[in-house]
């Protein structure tokens, strides 16, 4: 399988290099040039099987001969043992015909850990392998750094870095960071918002000097094989709910643009998924572009739901290179006019061709804390507030075809909106219980690209 840069001027590669590589030498991201479309009868072959199996046969053909079949599965065996269920991604029910895809039993309580914990173990065979190191750095606005950080923590070939938004994420994110002792992990708290620490990011990546020497690798969702790796559990949910004989929809609480576009993927894997709905919070960027074909970048308003308090879209790029029908010169283009003005607009082709792959909807603050208020009462369900965003928007799309809202985080990790909403403080899992006994670890730095390098440049082992 070959990846292609979604500005068409980077190198083609292989599966190793682009999950190794992360963003793309021409700034683009990595897509596969051409997806696999599995049959109706291997799509029904899934239904019932252990999550391990179905991740392995989705997986593989993206895959390639990257990793031996035994060693891939193994990997995915490691990457889900230690998730406290055994199913893994567990649907409940919530209502008529709507249901809830509970993506929050992994080590850090979020579908981060999904993706990362996979990671984790392709990076540790690949660079053994190779003889090779690397330097991951990551933006986040909580679940990612947590996962990355429990993902690579005491690995030998690589040192994380994690940048995230001082002051800007939750305590037991905060501290799911900020606790791992292993050397070879760090958590950096940038003074500015989560598109502060992107950016800081995306600058690293262009500053070839840097990047080739200290040979940074990205895990942010900007990687294909994240994305590769939650594409799994639309297929568990939707065979589960009668797939691929009739369809599914889905409704995604959506920040960065990874988990909806690797529904989107699944979509165009064979999987009949009727609607794909983007739920936002009051940073509503995703929405806005979609009701008015106006991609404009404003403020970040903080709010109860952080892991979705992102302008600036990352993953959309991906999104966009398929509503161009490829065309790496006109995504390069629009990226740019973004770079310099702040924005731009969907060409009408393209909007079209963008709605009809997916729906959106947008929450405030305070129909989020209804929904939390409200699902509790009515199901016993108690929601995190970005599932609860979800199922808002979901409600708005019932109907014959059964709804799944990806529930995205465990409501532990946002204990403070999840009692202010209902009065009940959420306890977290027993085995994280002495999460807030432990020591923290925090390094402070300025929102500037120099002082940040020269930290890791500092900090890494040699
Ligand atoms: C990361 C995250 C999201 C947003 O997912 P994207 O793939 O960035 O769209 C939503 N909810 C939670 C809890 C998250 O951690």
């Amino acid at each position: 399988m070959r990846y292609i840069s979604t500005r068409g001027q980077a190198p083609v590669l292989g599966f190793e290099d682009t999950m190794l590589t992360g963003l793309a030498r021409d700034g683009g991201l990595y897509v596969p040039e051409e997806v696999p479309v599995l049959s109706h009868a291997e799509i029904a072959a899934l239904a019932g099987l252990p999550y391990e199996e179905v991740a392995l046969r989705i997986m593989r053909p993206f895959v390639a001969d990257a990793f031996a079949e035994d060693d891939f599965a193994a990997m995915i065996d490691r990457a889900y043992a230690g998730f406290g269920h055994d199913a893994r991604a567990p649907l409940v029910q919530l209502g008529p015909n709507h249901f809830l895809l509970e993506l929050f039993h992994g080590p850090t309580l979020a579908f981060k850990d999904f993706a990362m914990q996979l990671i984790g173990q392709m990076f540790e065979t690949s660079l053994k392998r190779r003889g090779d190191r690397v330097t991951i750095v990551g933006a986040t606005s909580g679940d990612t750094g947590s996962a990355a950080i429990e993902a690579f923590r005491g690995l030998d070939a690589v040192d994380v870095f994690i940048l995230y938004p001082h002051g800007r994420v939750s305590d037991v994110q905060r501290r799911q960071m900020t606790t791992p002792s292993e050397a070879n992990v760090h958590a950096l708290a940038i003074a500015g918002h989560f598109d502060d620490a992107q950016a800081r990011v995306k600058d690293m990546f262009n500053d070839f000097g840097f990047r080739d020497r200290v040979g940074l690798a990205g895990v942010n969702s900007i990687n294909f094989a994240r994305v590769l790796a939650q594409v799994v559990y639309y297929f568990t949910a939707a065979t589960a709910l009668g797939a691929p004989h009739r369809p599914v929809s889905f409704t995604v609480p959506t920040g960065n643009f990874g988990d909806i576009f690797a529904g989107h993927l699944a979509r165009r894997m064979g999987l009949p998924i009727e609607k794909l709905v983007v739920a936002t919070n009051q940073n509503d960027i995703l929405h806005r572009c979609l009701t008015t074909g106006e991609y404009r970048v404003g403020e970040v308003t903080p709010s109860i739901s952080p892991s979705m308090d992102i302008q600036v879209s990352s993953n959309f790029e991906r999104a966009l290179h398929l509503a161009y029908d490829g065309d790496g010169a006109a995504v390069s283009q629009l990226m740019d006019e973004l770079r310099r003005t702040g924005g731009f607009t969907v060409s009408q082709g393209a909007l079209q061709s963008l709605r009809e792959t997916y729906a959106s909807g947008r929450v405030s603050e305070d129909e989020t804390a209804a929904a939390i208020a409200g699902y509790r009462t009515r199901t016993g369900q108690l929601l995190c507030p970005h599932g609860a965003i979800g199922v808002r928007v979901a409600e708005d799309h019932l109907g014959a075809t059964p709804m799944v809202t990806l529930a995205t985080a465990h409501p532990a990790k946002f204990p403070d909106a999840v009692e202010a909403a209902t009065g009940l403080r959420p306890a977290l899992p027993p085995r994280m219980g002495d999460l807030f006994e432990r020591d923290e670890r925090i390094t402070r730095v300025a929102n500037d690209l120099a002082a940040i390098e020269a930290v890791i440049d500092e900090t890494r082992a040699a």
